[in-house]
């Protein structure tokens, strides 16, 4: 790619949802309010620099009696750029969305094949979909625009626009992980999803092992492709090459705004409404777990290591109090209306053994926080309690630790989360397929001495402010446009080679 034509180029983000959330009032209008997190922090001063757009489904159905025009302004207006909605229609947001993306590529791509169901129809609803966004980027960009398409629902854009006859360069990053191939072989549209990732300039994914992972299945799979073996699998950037083309992979741990988690748990009203959530538990430890409702967040293994926790170690009965907030999400599909009642189920045999007239161990939320809200428990607790059963990178490990301000928590984190590479050596690692293990984890957290959580969350803290979200965008940005690819460090890797709750005691 040319440094000086991608200077002067527009950017464009594609992704699944716009950056603004649509909410119907009491009074039955529509209302705009701008998203949060940290991908559209990052992105807002870019786009607004470089007249850039953002287009994607601006998440509700077209009602009858309103004007769906006029909301490109309103939300242009409200993100401070441009703003291009795709619209999906009921049928469409079944198979394309709950279909393909969220019961075909999630669960695939996180290891759960038993949860994929893969119906023809839906992948049918995925490809014109991904058509549908490719024709509104043409139709909006000019040919030295950098296109950049974000996840697993829109994997065929870059290859639709290249039948659109688009040249320009085309990025692509994953944010859930890339899986080994005996698990992406099983998907009957394996070569179709594979050859149009190929059409990307460059791919992004947050571990080195997806990206191990996708060129191991571009090996086996898209047979004409070139690829150097010992860089590919190693290097934090390096190329593929195929059909004339050069195609660029790397390793790209996303990250946050830190600052704005650190600067905001100095706040006036989050101190004192931590401070109540600390009276609320006098002389206990707090022990926070913080997920969206989905299976890979391993909720009820969680839960029976807290149990075994409970079980062996008595003398911690009114010691602990274990917060888990769970954040509705994608109830309309049945793994996870199931999976609501397990936790539930289990929340509520844990509770009925345990709890005294005094003492409630579990304490079960399931509902939306806001920001203040959740800065507030980040900062009330003692030991964040996160052990995804597979997981991109996890932000919520990444926004506890730049919340522990007074650097005394500890962070329980599961192996197989993005964000395990990263801290590998300050968080208390566990797999969390180990109750016991896991439980084990808890009670070492629980002993750490002051020095030891100090020096540990000082080095999370560190790590995080380093490689915030703005070096994340950067080094996105850099590895698709410079040339030389020795300017990359090699990754940091981490692989269990020994017991990890190795517990002392
Ligand atoms: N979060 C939220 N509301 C809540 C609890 C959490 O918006 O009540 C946010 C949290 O701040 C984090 C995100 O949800 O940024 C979860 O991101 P993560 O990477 O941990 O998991 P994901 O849900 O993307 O799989």
């Amino acid at each position: 790619m040319d440094k000086k034509n991608t200077k002067k180029s527009h950017i464009i983000i594609v992704s699944n949802r716009l950056p603004i959330i649509l909410k119907k009032a009491e009074n039955g209008k529509i209302e705009v309010e701008k998203g949060a997190g940290g991908l559209i922090t990052a992105m807002a001063p870019i786009l607004k620099n470089r007249n850039g757009i953002w287009i994607g489904w601006p998440g509700y159905v077209h009602e009858a009696g309103i004007d769906d025009n006029r909301f490109p302004a309103i939300q242009s207006a409200v993100s401070g750029y441009s703003v291009k909605s795709v619209m999906l229609s009921s049928d469409e947001l079944k198979n394309y969305y709950e279909g393909f993306s969220n019961s075909i590529l999630w669960p695939l791509f996180h290891g759960f094949t038993d949860k994929c169901i893969f119906l023809p129809e839906y992948w049918i609803s995925y490809q014109e979909v991904n058509k549908k966004f490719a024709l509104t980027v043409y139709q909006n960009t000019d040919d030295p625009d950098f296109i950049w398409v974000h996840d697993y629902q829109l994997i065929l854009v870059g290859a639709q626009l290249r039948k659109f006859s688009k040249r320009t360069p085309i990025g692509f990053f994953l944010h859930i992980p890339f899986p080994p191939i005996d698990t992406f072989i099983r998907c009957p549209w394996r070569f179709e999803l594979l050859s149009a990732m190929l059409e990307y300039d460059i791919i992004g994914f947050h571990t080195i092992l997806s990206k191990r992972n996708f060129i191991g299945c571009i090996k086996k799979i898209i047979q004409d492709a070139q690829i150097d073996a010992k860089k590919a699998f190693d290097e934090t950037v390096s190329e593929i090459r195929f059909n004339g083309r050069v195609i660029r992979t790397g390793v790209f741990p996303i990250s946050i705004d830190y600052n704005e988690f650190s600067l905001h748990s100095w706040d006036k009203k989050v101190y004192k409404r931590s401070k109540k959530i600390r009276n609320n538990s006098p002389d206990t430890k707090i022990l926070l777990g913080v997920d969206r409702l989905d299976y890979t967040k391993g909720i009820p293994e969680k839960l029976k290591a807290f149990k075994w926790f409970l079980t062996h170690f008595p003398r911690f009965h009114k010691k602990v109090h274990f917060i888990q907030l769970v954040v509705p999400s994608r109830r309309e599909i049945t793994a996870y209306a199931d999976l609501k009642l397990k936790i539930e189920q289990l929340v509520g045999e844990i509770n009925g053994i345990f709890s005294t007239n005094d003492w409630l161990p579990v304490q079960y939320m399931f509902r939306n926080l806001d920001r203040n809200e959740l800065i507030s428990l980040y900062r009330a607790c003692d030991i964040a309690f996160i052990t995804p059963l597979k997981d991109g990178m996890n932000l919520v490990a990444k926004e506890y630790c730049a919340c522990n301000i007074d650097e005394k928590g500890v962070l329980i984190l599961s192996e197989f989360a993005g964000a395990a590479q990263q801290f590998y050596q300050d968080a208390i690692l566990v797999n969390p397929y180990d109750i016991e293990g896991t439980a084990r984890a808890i009670y070492r957290a629980f002993n750490m001495p002051l020095e030891e959580r100090n020096q540990r969350m000082r080095n999370l803290r560190e790590n995080i402010k380093n490689k915030d979200i703005f070096w994340w965008l950067n080094s996105f940005l850099n590895a698709a446009i410079e040339k030389d690819l020795s300017s990359f460090p090699r990754v940091d890797e981490y692989f269990p080679d020994k017991p990890t709750a190795n517990l002392g005691m």
